[in-house]
């Protein structure tokens, strides 16, 4: 059993499971998948912005669930577009400029975090010091 920071709310948890995400965050996931899964199902072939904007669901988070491999979006049959943007794609589900764009978000997600966690650890050494 461990002690996890969740990476995504933050909350401190104990899990014996391999996740470093907290169960509280794990249900709101499942909800967001589920909203997504019903939008979909109404609309199959909604590109992934528009599922975004229409469920309050984070673009990487449909993306999550795709590469998870929870989501799976399938792409118009007559023609390849962007699911993104709706450009036409030469193949896959993505152009490259979305796929640019998703990896950027990611990227500045993950920098974000780190930030964060950098001014917390400077805040502890800071109330470690005033102690002293
Ligand atoms: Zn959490
Ligand atoms: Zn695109």
């Amino acid at each position: 059993m461990g002690i996890i920071n969740c990476i995504r709310c933050g909350n401190v948890f104990t899990t014996e499971r391999d996740t470093n995400v907290c169960p509280d965050c794990i249900a709101k996931e499942n909800e967001d998948l589920k909203k997504v899964k019903e939008y979909l199902r109404d609309f199959p072939l909604a590109n992934a912005m528009e599922v975004a904007e229409r469920t309050g669901v984070s673009i990487i988070q449909i993306f999550k669930f795709v590469k998870m491999g929870s989501l799976i979006l399938t792409a118009p049959v007559e023609a390849f577009k962007c699911r993104l943007c709706g450009k036409d794609v030469k193949k896959g589900t993505l152009c490259q400029d979305c796929i640019d764009k998703v990896l950027e978000l990611k990227e500045s997600a993950k920098r974000k975090e780190k930030e964060k966690l950098k001014k917390e650890f400077e805040k502890k050494i800071k109330k470690k010091f005033k102690k002293i």
